[in-house]
């Protein structure tokens, strides 16, 4: 029986590098392997839920760099660790524990190894922007549409009607970016959202991007607030928006400010689907200098 420590996570402090020992290796169907690290700076894609892709970056050993070509969310239950797509159950669920999973080919250190994790400074920044934007994005989306609605409904963060949280079907964020994808169908309409809102995207679009351009570069801090610092533990991001800050549940990476923000912007497109509308909401992010 494989005991395995629940992975201790830093990116949610903006971490990019840090010493570790290797405490599992595992075999991947593919031949690769997948190192299990005591802490770790990588972000990990979420199984349930993966909006933002995973970190890559290298494992710095006594026998050389071992780039890490992706970076998966394993769970652990009765000794058994079950990796990426495979896992059957969410992120925190009673009775498991999460740990990141670094995927590496070839020669892997072998456990009781200290080794140097180097995240991929690079593409992280894309993605903090892009995860950032994502959700600023969305706020500002639930403001556009917030008389679209004839109905009580749950709020968002910033206390709108939460056309985001109540419509979203997949959110992915990209470099400097984010596509959400939502659903219009009839539990929305019976819910109390009027279509119609819809009609005229482009002035959904200006909306959104007034209330960005707004918050864009506006001297706000952005961070992730936790008490559990392992993989499960839940986390919460803060930002100070203008009109006041605002909170919600997240599991990645951010900028730390909104003053370092040029622009974001939102493009819309709907198409007609079986039972309703698909909006596709695709947000750019601009950062200064
Ligand atoms: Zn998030």
């Amino acid at each position: 029986m494989t005991v395995i420590p629940a992975t201790v996570v830093t990116y949610p402090d903006g971490e990019l590098t840090g010493t570790a020992d290797v405490v599992h290796i595992a075999p991947l169907p593919d031949g690769r392997s997948g190192v299990v690290l005591d802490r770790t700076p990588f972000h990990p894609v979420d199984t349930a839920w993966p909006d933002q892709p995973a970190d890559i970056g290298v494992l710095r050993t006594a026998a050389g760099d071992v780039p890490v070509l992706a970076t998966l969310t394993g769970g652990i239950r009765d000794g058994a660790l079950v990796i990426g797509p495979d896992l059957p159950v969410r992120m925190g669920t009673e009775g498991w524990t999460f740990v990141v999973v670094h995927v590496v080919e070839g020669a892997a250190p072998a456990v009781g190894e200290s080794v140097d994790a180097h995240v991929d400074p690079e593409l992280r920044a894309a993605l903090s922007a892009g995860h950032t934007a994502c959700h600023l994005a969305s706020l500002a989306l639930d403001a556009a549409l917030e008389d679209a609605w004839t109905k009580q409904v749950p709020t968002d963060a910033a206390g709108r009607p939460a056309f985001d949280m109540l419509a979203i079907q997949t959110s992915r964020i990209t470099p400097y970016g984010s596509t959400d994808v939502y659903r219009i169908g009839k539990s929305l309409r019976k819910k109390g959202f009027d279509p119609a809102a819809l009609a005229d995207l482009r002035a959904v679009e200006a909306r959104a991007d007034a209330t960005l351009a707004e918050w864009a570069g506006a001297p706000g801090a952005i961070g992730i607030h936790r008490d559990d610092h392992t993989l499960a533990g839940r986390r919460t991001w803060r930002c100070e928006l203008p009109e006041g800050a605002v909170e919600l549940p997240c599991g990645g990476t951010h900028l730390t400010s909104l003053a370092g923000i040029e622009a974001i912007t939102v493009a819309l497109a709907s198409t007609e689907v079986p039972g309703g509308l698909e909006l596709v909401m695709t947000t750019t992010i601009r950062l200064a200098g």
